[in-house]
């Protein structure tokens, strides 16, 4: 469709970043394009026509978290990188290449059980965020109904590590 064809024609591609041996997929001008912008929320947004809840992963997660949240109609939950959120937070570790990271979301002020949630991150690699971005939903009694990514790295295998939600990637590389 449209959005996969912008997604294509606009991702930067850059060799050794942010490590040498990583090839990088910078899709700031996907987002920064009006129709690949409105193209691409639009497809992320009908992964989930029923959630009640969008969430998006830290950072760029946010940008169209917020986007599809509006679109649909429902709220929108930033899930942190840790450290940023006052406490008490739900706080689930996942593996690095290189030691352990953490995302957290509030652990009170929102009534997530029962939530219906919509998981939104720009690109799936390895798989260890989204995984461990779902696990807080469920730690707290949400349900992510459906997870959605713009690009999927699919020789990582990133797949293989999520859970039972139906997951989207508009392009697969
Ligand atoms: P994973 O945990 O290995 O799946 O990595 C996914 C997370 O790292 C996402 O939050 C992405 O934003 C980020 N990431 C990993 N590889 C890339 C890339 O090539 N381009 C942009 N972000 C990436």
């Amino acid at each position: 469709g449209r959005a996969a064809a912008a997604v294509e024609r606009l991702t930067r591609w850059r060799d050794d970043f942010p490590t040498p041996g990583v090839r990088f997929a910078d899709l700031t001008p996907v987002f920064a394009d009006a129709e690949g912008f409105r193209t691409v929320v639009d497809c992320l947004a009908s992964c989930g026509p029923d959630a009640d809840l969008v969430a998006g992963v830290d950072a760029r997660g946010f940008l169209i978290g917020a986007a599809v949240a509006a679109s649909l109609g429902t709220g929108v939950l930033a899930v942190r990188k840790a450290g940023k959120l006052p406490p008490p937070v739900i706080s689930r570790e996942y593996e690095l290449e290189y030691g352990t990271a953490a995302l957290e979301i509030p652990a009170d002020g929102i009534d997530l059980a029962g939530k219906r949630v919509l998981l939104l991150d720009d690109v799936l690699a390895t798989g260890g965020t989204l995984a461990a971005a779902a696990n807080l939903f469920t730690q707290v009694g949400a349900q992510v109904i459906a997870a959605a990514v713009v690009l999927e790295l699919t020789f990582l295998n990133g797949r293989d590590r999520q859970g039972d939600y139906p997951l989207t990637s508009i392009v697969k590389v």
